[in-house]
């Protein structure tokens, strides 16, 4: 469904080589900014603190005007435009209602603003959005009424009344606790498929970026480092970053130095040499000599207590509810495995490592 749409109306949202500086451009906030944003899509734009995914969002709702390039929606250049001309809806971190009006009056808020509406639409947008949010019981009472997850509903409803041509939301989850923060993001990923609206949504949690978006777009630095889908994010990471940023517990990442033995190509470490595939050996053949780093996930790990190819510590096992996570060191390298609940026992001391070479970056 979603690409039918995207192929009849194409990009909703365009950045094009989007850069902006602060303080007299000595700090570069964000640089070569590119994204494409389809009709209903879900992006998220995560990277850790300081990384310019704020200030991308604030150049997209025009509450910064970028030094060089051009944010297109539909095709028409809003670079230039003010944020209230732009139809975009921003929902921010803190919620920000409107303590002595109602839940009805807080929704409508924007909606009163804009005088060619008449009433009547004003009444039914409001009254519609209450019941795709389940408010409707609630429209007459004062926010302070509400529950934590209700009143950040509400200023979703606020967005959600000016029919926008895309959401911006600058994590608005990251001042509920843990569990309202998940049923949350189930609810606006509902509401987002309901609404087909596009939502670029701002998020320093890759695990949140991993379950909300269509799209993630990774950044650090003030620069993208990858765009993709979770799946493409998680299994095929275009960089070091990438690869160490998303996924927990964080994968392996191995310096290695690439070898010729009696049986191929082989990758030594510290305290293994790791045989090579046949595509990797192919890869590596003019590498020879050279330092390569060798990443596996920890669940590419497979541990076992009597045989193996390396033999390593066990430092802690860290359960995560159906898995385990295993922090091991192998010749003082800290290595991270993840196995079924209680397969490894706590206070194993010694365990057996196999690497499922396929699965490796190099
Ligand atoms: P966070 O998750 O901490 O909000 P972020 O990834 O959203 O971080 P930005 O807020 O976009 O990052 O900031 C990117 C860089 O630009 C940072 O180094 C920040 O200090 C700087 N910056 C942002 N806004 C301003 C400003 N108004 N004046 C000066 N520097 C700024």
């Amino acid at each position: 469904q979603n690409a039918v749409d995207a192929s009849v109306s194409g990009n909703r949202i365009r950045l094009d080589g989007v850069r902006k500086t602060f303080n007299e451009g000595s700090v570069v906030a964000c640089d070569d900014v590119n994204i494409e944003i389809d009709e209903g899509e879900f992006v998220v734009l995560v990277g850790p603190s300081g990384c310019g995914k704020t200030t991308t969002l604030r150049c997209i709702a025009g509450l910064e005007e970028p030094d060089r390039g051009s944010i297109t929606v539909d095709g028409e250049d809003i670079t230039g435009l003010k944020s209230k001309d732009r139809n975009l809806a921003f929902v921010f971190q803190s919620i920000a209602l409107f303590p002595h009006m109602s839940v009805r009056k807080n929704i409508r808020f924007g909606l009163d603003m804009n005088t060619d509406l008449s009433s009547e639409e004003k009444r039914r947008r409001v009254e519609d959005v209450a019941e795709t949010l389940g408010l409707s019981e609630a429209l007459d009472r004062k926010p302070s009424a509400l529950s934590g997850g209700q009143q950040q509903r509400v200023s979703l409803g606020r967005a959600m009344v000016m029919e926008p041509a895309a959401f911006l939301l600058d994590e608005p989850f990251s001042a509920l606790d843990a569990n309202l923060r998940d049923h949350m993001r189930v609810e606006v990923k509902k509401i987002q498929r309901e609404l087909h609206t596009a939502m670029i949504f701002v998020t320093h949690d890759q695990e949140e970026a991993m379950t909300l978006g269509d799209k993630i777009v990774v950044m650090n630095n003030g620069y993208v480092q990858q765009i993709g889908t979770p799946y493409e994010i998680y299994n095929e990471p275009a960089n070091r970053f990438v690869a160490g940023f998303i996924g927990s517990p964080s994968p392996n990442l191995v310096e290695c130095t690439v070898e010729r033995t009696a049986d191929g190509i082989a990758l030594a470490s510290d305290f293994y040499t790791i045989p090579a595939t046949e595509t990797q050996a192919e890869r590596l053949e003019s590498l020879v000599g050279e330092t390569v780093i060798y990443g596996i996930r920890p669940e590419y790990l497979d541990l076992q207590i009597d045989r193996g190819a390396f033999v390593a510590d066990l430092d802690v096992v860290e359960p995560l509810g159906d898995r385990d996570a295993v922090h091991l060191s192998a010749g003082g390298t800290d290595l991270s495995a993840v196995t079924p609940q209680g397969e490894i026992a706590r206070d194993t001391d010694r365990v057996h490592v196999d690497i499922q070479t396929e699965e490796a970056w190099l």
